[in-house]
């Protein structure tokens, strides 16, 4: 039996159209829905009251080789439960015809998906350009992703640290699946038995990664002891590197000496720089003093008596162990002093054109 096509025929089930415009290669279509009431998304109350109206834009499936816009004058109601936190709410559609936040609606949706599955990205998107389904490949593999169902394999190897809510006030920990690199849960806190009851839920669990403490660890080892521990690579090369900037700051007086000193030039210095160079200078004059007394054939304990210089000063410049040179903190603009001086010098004193 033949029926009448009517025009809200064309838009997903639950609206109605209001108007219907046609532009060069777009179609606009205007609709309100059909429902009067709105559920809160929060507490499942029904509610009447219209707080407001807003424009919602969606895509459609083109009609006759032009991309259709739908724009949806859709309403906010208040939500009337005592207990709900949510005063005011946007109304919901349902979910086979506009899913909440989508800018496609669902049946435009899937066929993006299956172009994505078909095609992938990018070969994809230049086909949805010619169907009238203007999507970008980011878009495609997007929605793909999202409609791929989540990962249901057991759990076999994973991560486990702690993250700060607030630095040295409150922690928590992450647990990631290495394997997909996902986060899988976070934990209240950190502490051990949090990590051991999580850690026991969870028997599949081969191998863990975690810090060098041993909170983690022996959470695991009580509740998973068949699983394999290993250190994670990030605190790996964070012991590392403070082992080496350890043994370099102690070493930094020896690798000043193997660098050697520049020139100094006390006139260039700033004042702070002036203050320390002062003081490398007082202890250049102590050391050459006990130096000379310790080549005349002095000993340690008579220097000591002489000087009123400390035991153990006196026997650090006797070993060689106090010497030291005087560096300044080098700055960009070093290389080019010599040619500043120079113009300065030659008459051309103007900052900006220097
Ligand atoms: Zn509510």
């Amino acid at each position: 039996m033949q029926q009448a096509l009517h025009r809200s025929s064309l838009v997903p089930a639950g609206f109605v159209v209001e108007s219907a415009f046609c532009n060069a290669d777009s179609i606009v279509i205007t609709v309100r829905p059909l429902q009067n009431i709105g559920v809160c998304p929060s507490c499942g109350t029904v509610s009447r009251r219209v707080h407001s109206h807003y424009r919602r834009r969606v895509r459609d499936l083109p009609l006759s080789g032009r991309a259709v816009e739908i724009v949806i004058i859709a309403r906010r109601f208040r939500c009337d439960a005592v207990l709900c936190g949510r005063q005011i709410f946007t109304e919901r559609f349902p979910k086979g015809a506009l899913a909440p936040s989508a800018r496609r609606t669902s049946r435009l949706d899937g066929i993006v998906h299956h172009l994505g599955l078909a095609l992938g990205g990018r070969p994809a998107a230049i086909f949805a350009k010619r169907l009238m389904l203007p999507v970008s490949n980011d878009t495609l593999l997007r929605v793909v992703r999202r409609r791929s169902p989540p990962p249901s394999d057991r759990l076999k190897v994973v991560g486990i640290d702690d993250w700060a809510w607030r630095r040295n006030h409150r922690y928590a920990s992450i647990v990631c699946n290495l394997e997909r690199r996902r986060i899988v849960t976070l934990l209240p806190d950190r502490e051990a038995a949090t990590a051991q009851a999580w850690f026991a839920a969870h028997p599949t669990i081969e191998i863990i990664a975690r810090d060098r403490g041993g909170g983690y660890g022996e959470a695991a080892a009580k509740a998973l002891p068949h699983a394999v521990q290993v250190a994670d690579r990030w605190h790996l090369m964070e012991n590392a590197s403070r082992a080496f900037l350890d043994a370099v700051r102690k070493s930094m007086r020896q690798v000043r000496n193997v660098i050697g000193s520049t020139r100094i030039e006390p006139a260039l210095l700033t004042a702070d720089e002036r203050i320390q160079y002062e003081g490398y200078l007082r202890r250049e004059e102590t050391n050459a003093a006990i130096l000379e007394l310790s080549k005349s054939g002095m000993a340690i304990k008579q220097i000591v008596r002489q000087t009123g210089y400390s035991r153990k000063l006196v026997r650090q410049v006797v070993r060689g162990e106090r010497n030291d040179i005087f560096r300044t903190r080098q700055s960009s603009l070093d290389g080019h002093l010599p040619w500043l001086d120079e113009q300065w010098a030659s008459g051309c004193c103007n900052g900006a054109q220097l």
